[in-house]
């Protein structure tokens, strides 16, 4: 049986050019490149080619890249950074309800900033009220929602923290690779994204931090990353998700048209369905990422449905699916509960072809509608 791969957006199949890197650094000696020796320097220099080129590719200086183990680690970083380098106490943190745990649950446990929740649309887009916003503060937004797919307006967002006196930490773990974006030019203080979500290995991914951003390192240790990231640098890593950025950023405007007009075809197709709602913004949304909810359908149930006739999907997010909770990002939209806990997310990326989509299209269509037709 075929099977054709729609959850991209939890993890992002390695691209061939990052799986070449990763094949070739595990066949050299890749020494620590805080050794002395030369292959300590060999692995050094590796590394700071790379900062260097992620620095060009996402347009900011090197000395800006910090490197991670990952998205999660990204997010707690920049909140846990900024924190520990502000001295007074009661300052302002906001994120919407809409954000990823490793954002939401951050700036909850953070006791001694306050906490202000950000409302959001119908679409999940953060509505930013710059009258309802403390001055001072840290406002914290998703480029694009892991959820429902849709895209928050990052420039608005920059002026709304210009006019607060706030800093703005953005995190764009599933936009990166995707959406290009000059940091220089944004406005953005601080940038978290994640390797597998653009096609690199698992386990290793990259903050961006302003210069002169106020950040101190939340934790202790051996000081690598100029004193900002403690622990042996995954360099392997490091050189398999540089060239994973860049092959994805490569034509990536003549691949982001490809993958919408696929995706306008999956949305147009489900929304012929009765039961089914599409969620999220209908069209200012990630280009390979479609969401929706079936009236009185399991997302277990649907999803187990779709792999067996092919398709393997997910349930909105890697984090929350198999919890058997009802999604919270939908609840924060005023999707209701018994919607709630039927969320489905096909994603997909450059990988997949016009005849996969299409066998894939059909399977869909097929499998929700015989669901559907069961509620
Ligand atoms: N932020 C968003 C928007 C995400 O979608 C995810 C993962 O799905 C994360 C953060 C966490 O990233 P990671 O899985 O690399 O820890």
């Amino acid at each position: 049986m075929d099977r054709f791969y729609f959850d991209a957006s939890a993890s992002y199949p390695l691209r061939e050019s990052a799986r070449q890197s990763l094949c070739r650094c595990y066949q050299d000696i890749c020494g620590n490149s805080g050794s002395i020796h030369s292959y300590g320097q060999a692995s050094k220099t590796s590394l700071e080619q790379c900062r260097q080129q992620i620095a060009s590719l996402m347009g900011c200086y090197a000395d800006e890249i910090v490197f991670t183990s990952g998205g999660t680690e990204s997010c707690h970083l920049a909140i846990r950074g900024v924190m520990a380098a502000t001295e007074e106490d009661r300052r302002w943190v906001s994120a919407s309800l809409a954000e990823h745990p490793a954002v939401l649950y951050t700036t909850q446990a953070c006791d001694h900033w306050q906490h202000q929740v950000i409302d959001v649309d119908k679409s999940a887009s953060p509505i930013l009220d710059e009258a309802k916003l403390p001055s001072g503060g840290l406002i914290c937004m998703m480029a694009a929602n892991n959820e429902v797919g849709t895209l928050s307006d990052l420039e608005r967002a920059h002026l709304v923290a210009q006019r607060t006196n706030s800093l703005l930490f953005v995190d764009a773990v599933q936009s990166t690779g995707t959406i290009p974006v000059n940091l220089d030019s944004s406005g953005i203080d601080l940038l978290a994204a994640s390797s597998h979500k653009f096609g690199g290995p698992l386990g290793i991914g990259f903050l961006y931090v302003r210069r002169g951003t106020p950040f101190k390192s939340p934790s202790t240790g051996g000081g690598q990353e100029a004193g900002r990231r403690s622990g042996t640098v995954n360099v392997s890593g490091i050189v398999s998700m540089t060239a994973a950025l860049s092959e994805s950023l490569n034509d990536r405007k003549t691949k982001n048209s490809r993958l919408i007009s696929l995706r306008n075809q999956l949305i147009d197709a489900l929304q012929r369905i009765d039961g089914v709602q599409i969620t999220g913004h209908l069209t200012n949304r990630l280009p390979g990422h479609v969401s929706c909810v079936i009236e009185n359908v399991a997302a277990d149930v649907a999803l187990a449905a779709l792999d067996a006739s092919g398709v393997c999907a997910g349930s909105g997010s890697a984090c929350s699916s198999g919890r058997g909770k009802p999604s919270s990002v939908l609840l924060a939209i005023g999707i209701e509960p018994k919607y709630a806990a039927s969320a489905l997310r096909f994603s997909f990326g450059d990988y997949i072809t016009d005849t996969q989509f299409e066998q894939a299209l059909a399977l869909i269509q097929t499998t929700i509608q015989r669901l559907s037709a069961l509620r």
